[in-house]
C-alpha cells in the first residue's frame, strides 16, 4: 500500500499550518496576486522534494510543467546550495517541460506517465494551471468548453497523484476584475480562477498575498485536515523561508 508523504514548503511556519507540508496523492493549489511567490514556492519545493525525509523531502524526482516560461535553473541551483545538495544534480532530477498551449499542457501530462511509472517521482508542479486555458478559451461562449477540457486534465492529474504517490502542486491566478472579487466574500476579496471544477479538484488550497515590507502571508482556505490559519514567510536567495 502506498503511504502519503508530506513535502516541506521551506517555511517552518507554513509547514506547521499544513501538518508538515503538501501531501502526496492529492492536488494542492496555491493562488494569489502577481509576485506573491507562487513560482518561488514551486522552485523551492522542486528542490526540497528531492531531499531525505528527515529534511522534509520525499527522496524523489520532480516533474515541472511551465506554462508561463518563468522556470529558472539558476534559482534551482541557489536553492540547492541552501540545502547543501549538488546544484547540477538538483537540476538533473527535475524533468522540465514548457507548455505553449493548453493542448500541449495535457499532452505533456500524459507523456509524464512513463516517467512516473519508474516510481522515482514524488512531485509534479504545474505553474500555472489556468494561464493557457485562459488564453486559448478567452471568448465568453467558450467557457463551458474550457471547463470541460480543464475537467479532464484535472481528473488525469488526480489519477496520477493517487496511482504514482505524487504531490501535485498547481499555482493559480486570481480574478483581476475587482467587481468579481468583491462578490466573493470568502478569501480577502481574492478569488482563484478555474471555477468549481478546479475548486473541487484541489484537496488543499492556499491563498498567498503580500504582507508588510518583504513579508508574505499564506492562508489555508481549504484543507481536509488543517484549520483555516495564516503563516508568514519570506522569499530569499535560498527560496521560501521563515
Ligand atoms: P506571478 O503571478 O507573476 O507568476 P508569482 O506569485 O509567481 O507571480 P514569484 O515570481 O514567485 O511570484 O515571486 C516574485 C518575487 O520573488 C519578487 O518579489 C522577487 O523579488 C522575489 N525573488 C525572486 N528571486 C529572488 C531571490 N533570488 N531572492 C529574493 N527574492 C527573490
Ligand atoms: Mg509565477
Amino acid at each position: 500500500r502506498k503511504r502519503c508523504i508530506r513535502i516541506s514548503t521551506g517555511s517552518k511556519q507554513l509547514d506547521a499550518c499544513l501538518n508538515g507540508g503538501f501531501q502526496t496523492m492529492s492536488i494542492s493549489e496555491v493562488y494569489g496576486e502577481f509576485r506573491c511567490g507562487k513560482t518561488q514556492l514551486a522552485h523551492t519545493m522542486a528542490v526540497i522534494a528531492q531531499l531525505p525525509k528527515e529534511m522534509g523531502g520525499a527522496e524523489g524526482k520532480v516533474a515541472y510543467i511551465d506554462t508561463e516560461g518563468t522556470f529558472r535553473p539558476e534559482r534551482i541551483m541557489e536553492i540547492a546550495e541552501r540545502f547543501g545538495v549538488d546544484p547540477d544534480q538538483a537540476c538533473e532530477n527535475i524533468a522540465y517541460a514548457r507548455a505553449q498551449n493548453s493542448e500541449m499542457q495535457t499532452e505533456l501530462l500524459e507523456s509524464l506517465a512513463a516517467n512516473f511509472a519508474t516510481n522515482e517521482y514524488r512531485l509534479l508542479i504545474i505553474d500555472s494551471v489556468m494561464a493557457l486555458y485562459r488564453t486559448d478559451y478567452s471568448g465568453r461562449g467558450e467557457l463551458s468548453e474550457r471547463q470541460q477540457v480543464l475537467g479532464s486534465f484535472l481528473r488525469r492529474a488526480t489519477q496520477m497523484a493517487e496511482e504514482f504517490n505524487l504531490a501535485v502542486l498547481m499555482t493559480n491566478q486570481v480574478m483581476s476584475d475587482p467587481g468579481a472579487s468583491a462578490l466573493f466574500a470568502g478569501a480577502d476579496g481574492r478569488k482563484p480562477v478555474g471555477g468549481h471544477i478546479l475548486a473541487h479538484a484541489s484537496t488543499t488550497r492556499l491563498l498567498l498575498r503580500k504582507g508588510r515590507g518583504e513579508e508574505r502571508v499564506a492562508k489555508i482556505v481549504d484543507s481536509p485536515d488543517c484549520p483555516e490559519r495564516e503563516a508568514t514567510y519570506i522569499i530569499t536567495t535560498g527560496g521560501i523561508n521563515d
